[in-house]
């Protein structure tokens, strides 16, 4: 029998994100000067930053290109932060070969086309609920948030969770 994305959670070490569409609801601000803007959320952030903190690897992977984007992400601690990147298979193959990732390790969240071919590969491709339909159907998870919109901060905090690490990782930050 196949296993439950509840049981592929228990061998979760790594978590990868599209930006436009997981981190953001996929819409940007164009201004007048041609600058993109985006919008992310906290809690997301906060999420990320609780599994790189507790020995998780975190890793972007967008075809998106922003310089704004990378300096947001980075301040979280995030090192591995792939921008701009034409191809998401051959970017994630180097990526799990640099630091010795099996893809049953990974779980990867994306929310288009570009996403499709990399999530064929991974242990545990979900996407958030506003997904496309392409997308939704490869997806062995679905969040019930939308891109942007606690999407990211819902896989990690459930994978956290299965792990018994969520708890660990905020118990003493409020002494
Ligand atoms: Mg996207």
């Amino acid at each position: 029998m196949a296993k439950s994305y509840k049981e592929i959670m228990n061998d979760i070490t790594t978590f990868i994100f599209d930006v436009d569409g997981v981190l953001t609801d996929g819409t940007v601000h164009v201004s007048q000067t041609g600058e993109m803007l985006r919008e992310m959320n906290i809690r997301d952030g906060f999420a990320m930053k609780a599994a790189i903190e507790s020995g998780y690897h975190v890793c972007i992977i967008s075809g998106g290109s922003n310089e704004g984007v990378r300096i947001r992400l980075r301040n979280l601690g995030i090192t591995d932060i792939h921008l701009a990147t034409p191809n998401k298979v051959d970017t994630f193959k180097e990526y799990i070969e640099l630091y010795n990732i099996r893809p049953e390790q990974v779980l990867y969240m994306g929310d288009d086309i570009p996403d499709f071919h990399v999530m064929k590969l991974v242990g545990l491709p979900t996407c958030p609920q506003d997904a496309s339909p392409e997308i939704k159907a490869i997806s062995n998870y679905i969040s019930h948030k939308n891109g942007g919109k606690g999407a990211v901060r819902d896989v990690i905090e459930q994978v956290m969770k299965v792990q018994e690490k969520w708890h660990l990782y905020y118990n003493g930050k409020f002494d």
